[in-house]
């Protein structure tokens, strides 16, 4: 095919720059024309769309955001929004178009692909909440920014023998939640896939400290939420100076980690081999470290899974 656009679609992600890059890139490469549609979906429906070349994505590989911006858009969930989009297509001769995002971006992807153009999903968000693949473009850097920031915290909490107990995003998953509890030596991890009893941590946490145990780092997954009470209540039944705090929107940014930027560009590159073969309704993905491709549907139907194992570790040796 001669000419594909590419957008980015739903919450942003570190690393959405490197998938645009390698997706241009690789187009021009191949001997494509490549549109950047601005804002998702609702730049498609209103004709933002920007002619790219050779200099339109450079000095963006490492930074964080996404140089096309993100938005929701209500109206491509209705069947006129997708005609839109598909007569918007055919103005500008757009056979085929990269999507990245999450699910929410695929059932769009799915649809405008039902009316005749050739899309592909990249997974690209901070929760790594996309079942059809291991990793999603933006999870690495966000898990890092958290392990930073609850590094600092620790030094605090240690300085003065406190709790602190701290929410990190994730969604409706505890991915995030896990991996940073791992990598920052976390007392307790609290995520919505394991069940917890707050009588039995804090029991945990005065056993701990009546073995001279001063300080505890307890993370808490944007799904459970509650992290004030939950520092409420770890304090009143301890008696150890206890504090919450929520991360927020700062794991959001920054400049993307080198995985981050390797797997966008594998997989942005990818998105483009697939389209020159005249393939779309696709979803890409990584599974046992490989480049994978799943029909748009057959992904949307599948389940992820929670790692409970490492969640299991995680508590066994917190002592
Ligand atoms: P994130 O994981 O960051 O939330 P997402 O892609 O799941 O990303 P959504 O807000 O769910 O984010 O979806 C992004 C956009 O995709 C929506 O604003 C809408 O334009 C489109 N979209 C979502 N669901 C559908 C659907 N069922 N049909 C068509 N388009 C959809």
């Amino acid at each position: 095919i001669k000419k594909i656009g590419v957008l980015t679609s739903g919450g942003d992600a570190p690393g959405m720059n490197a998938a645009v890059r390698a997706v241009v890139r690789a187009a021009l490469s191949k001997g494509m024309e490549v549109y950047g549609i601005r804002r998702g979906y609702v730049g498609l429906l209103n004709g933002d769309i920007i002619k790219m070349d050779e200099r339109s994505v450079s000095d963006i590989i490492h930074t964080g955001g996404t140089v096309l911006y993100t938005a929701r858009c209500p109206e491509f969930r209705t069947q006129e929004g997708v005609a839109k989009g598909k007569a918007k297509c055919d103005e500008l001769g757009i056979e085929g178009l990269v999507v990245i995002g999450g699910d929410g971006s695929f059932r769009g992807a799915a649809d405008l692909s039902a009316q005749g153009v050739l899309c592909i999903g990249l997974p690209g968000t901070i929760d790594n909440d996309i079942a059809c693949t291991d990793y999603t473009i933006g999870f690495d850097t966000a898990m890092n920014t958290a392990m930073e920031l609850v590094d600092k915290l620790r030094d605090t909490s240690q300085s003065h023998d406190r709790i602190s107990v701290v929410e990190v995003m994730g969604r409706g998953a505890g991915h995030i939640a896990v991996n940073t509890g791992i990598a920052c030596g976390a007392t307790d991890i609290i995520t919505k896939e394991v069940p917890y009893d707050i009588n039995a941590i804090a029991n945990t946490m005065l056993a701990k400290k009546a073995k001279g145990k001063q300080n505890f780092v307890v993370i808490v997954a944007e799904s459970v939420g509650h992290s004030q009470e939950i520092a409420n209540m770890l304090q009143e039944k301890t008696g150890i100076d206890a504090r919450a705090t929520i991360l927020g929107h700062v794991q959001r940014g920054g400049s993307p980690t080198v995985r981050d930027r390797v797997e966008a560009t594998r997989m942005g590159y990818y998105a483009v081999e697939l389209l020159e073969q005249g393939i779309g309704n696709r979803v890409v993905g990584i599974k046992d470290s490989k480049i994978v491709d799943y029909d748009i549907q057959e992904a949307l139907a599948m389940h992820k899974e929670y790692d409970e194992k490492l969640h299991h570790i995680a508590e066994e040796i917190a002592f």
